[in-house]
């Protein structure tokens, strides 16, 4: 018969661990709200699994969590009747990481030394915060399904667990915390009946708590426990908005995302003209430390309030791959597949939906608390762009979002503004696209521009160039690249005069130039644009935009 198995953690695993130690320990209370989310999600996992195997359910259809705490064994346990783990998930599960990105992101947070608790805590701590307030942990785990075995999983987590056949009746996950001397605060009932208020309300499923009930008086008083619901065990973004208070929606939003810093702005809407969904998205606040991986885009999808999938890409374009939320249709089938989804014309409405929401929520932030969209700005403004580039749809609504820094001052300013403060005259919005800011301050490129008096954008992001072309015009006025040859300035008759004199008077050198440079160039000629610098380079009509010869150069073409 198989007996005890040891088995090492994942090197990475050692290291999450002492990170988790050494961030939180002033936050221990957190490993309740990642352990009832595991449940929460092992439910979920059941629910939906149980859409075309209904006979998963069919000895305990009973979908819960329970909290039980035990003073004299010292010990809480998390136990579910969810989706359960085989032998080989839980050594799976519970002793490696599966994500590539997040072993990146550990190793770098344990090379800096740092302690920065956002990251970690955006990053989702997860099962190991159970050894914030345990010195050893036990999961017993079956998994649904006929003829399983259950198995006991046990650590103290210095280096190594075990796994071994245990006993457990139905299908589902019991997390044993055997708490630390110092930790049994939290086998009180009032600690943990405020902390699942706190942190779990919104959970979809009743969250049962163990607690003692004494009946009778003197020598008749007996004491038994009883298992009591402490949650409303109803999907927040069902309820009407009147009932949902500020902080409701901030703590439903730390559980779906595991961020510690509340979101920056939110949206909660129902949908029902010939489509009938609900949504809630948020904007967070930090990008999070893989924001450009694929996999970080998409809110979490529901139909008819049984979770079907996490970040379904589906539903949100790729430069909105920041919004966070759910969505609840009620109008997709259960068993939706990816295929469906993809070639789905309920999907294409919703995400219409999303996009359209998104975008009218970024301009009421930036309206009512333009530093909350400067911290927006910063954090997802290169995203943002993308939009641009890849889809014209929604050119004007973006347009009026973007900040850039120009040659005012320091500072971003909105397009918008610069249109306000255009001078008399000025027909385009001019930018300089270049690395960083001083390169293109220092640009000669800028000389004639700024003899003018007017103002240039810095475009410095490698989207930019990019999301300008895509723009290409802004309440009607065209937007001009300083790096265009055919820039045409308003010169008085007299200036043209001079310059054509001076262009006649310098054809000798300019032609003994062009013999000299040859193919280098296509073309050597006078200009009044500068008004310091001796020359400089500009790209011909018809000539590809500068972003491209150097994007051809990186790859060496
Ligand atoms: P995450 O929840 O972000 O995936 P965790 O560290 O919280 O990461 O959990 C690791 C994995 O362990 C989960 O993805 C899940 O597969 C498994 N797991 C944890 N708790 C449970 C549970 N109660 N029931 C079933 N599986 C679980
Ligand atoms: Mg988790």
């Amino acid at each position: 018969a198989p007996q005890r198995e040891t088995h090492a953690f994942q090197a990475e695993i050692n290291q999450l661990l002492s990170l988790v130690i050494n961030s939180l320990y002033s936050h221990k209370e957190i490993f309740l709200r990642e352990l009832v989310s595991n449940a929460s999600d092992a439910l979920d996992k059941l629910r939906f699994r149980a859409i075309t195997e209904p006979e998963l359910l069919a000895d305990a259809p009973e979908l819960e969590l329970r909290i039980i705490p035990d003073a004299e064994k010292n010990t809480l346990t998390i136990e579910d009747s969810g989706i359960g783990m085989s032998h080989d998930e839980l050594v799976k599960n519970l002793g490696t990481i599966a994500h590539s990105g997040s072993r990146e992101f550990i190793q770098a947070m344990t090379q800096r030394g740092q302690k920065d608790m956002q990251l970690i805590g955006q990053f989702g701590v997860g099962f190991y915060s159970a050894y914030l307030v345990a010195d050893r942990v036990e999961v017993i785990s079956r998994a649904a399904g006929k003829d399983t075995a259950a198995w006991k999983w046990t650590s103290e987590a210095h280096g190594t667990f075990t796994v071994e056949p245990a006993e457990r009746a139905a299908r589902g996950t019991s997390v044993i915390l055997h708490m630390k001397e110092d930790q049994k605060e939290f086998l009180d009932e009032w600690r943990l009946r405020s902390l699942i208020t706190q942190y779990s309300d919104y959970v979809g499923h009743p969250i049962k708590l163990q607690v003692k009930k004494t009946t009778g008086t003197g020598d008749d008083a007996k004491t038994e426990t009883a298992l009591e619901v402490v949650n409303k065990a109803s999907a927040l973004w069902q309820r009407s908005k009147s009932d949902i208070t500020d902080e409701q929606y901030q703590e439903f939003y730390k559980h779906l995302t595991h961020d510690w810093d509340a979101p920056l702005a939110w949206t909660h809407f129902k949908a029902d003209g010939h489509q009938q969904f609900t949504g809630l998205l948020f904007v967070p606040k930090h990008p999070p430390f893989d924001l450009n991986a694929q996999q970080q885009r998409g809110v979490r999808l529901f139909v008819k309030r049984v979770f079907i999938m996490d970040r379904c890409e589906e539903l949100v374009p790729q430069w909105l791959r920041f919004v966070r939320g759910v969505i609840d249709s009620d109008d997709l089938p259960l068993n939706v597949s990816r295929e469906l989804l993809q070639d789905s014309q309920v999907v294409r409405g919703i995400r219409k939906h999303v996009v359209k929401k998104s975008l009218d929520l970024l301009e009421k932030m930036s309206k009512d608390k333009p530093e909350d969209y400067k911290e927006f700005w910063k954090s997802f403004g290169t995203v943002l762009k993308e939009g641009l580039a890849t889809e014209a749809e929604h050119k004007d609504k973006l347009g009026g979002l973007l900040r850039y820094e120009s040659s005012r001052e320091e500072g971003l300013t909105s397009l918008a503004d610069y249109v306000s403060r255009m001078k008399e005259g000025q027909e385009a919005l001019y930018y300089m696209y270049g690395e960083s800011r001083k390169a293109v301050e220092d640009s000669p490129h800028l000389e004639a521009l700024k003899q003018r008096g007017y103002e240039v954008l810095f475009m410095t992001d490698p989207v930019d160039e990019w999301a300008a072309q895509g723009l290409r015009e802004f309440q009607g006025k065209p937007l001009v690249s300083a790096l265009q040859a055919d820039l045409k300035l308003q010169a008085t008759d007299e200036q043209k005069k001079e310059q054509e004199q001076s262009a006649e008077g310098l054809k000798g050198l300019t032609s003994r130039m062009k013999d000299v440079l040859q193919d280098s160039v296509r073309e050597v000629r006078v200009t009044d644009r500068l008004t310091d610098s001796p020359v400089c380079l500009v790209v011909p009509e018809g000539g590809s935009p500068a972003y491209l010869e150097r994007l051809l150069q990186q790859r060496g073409k």
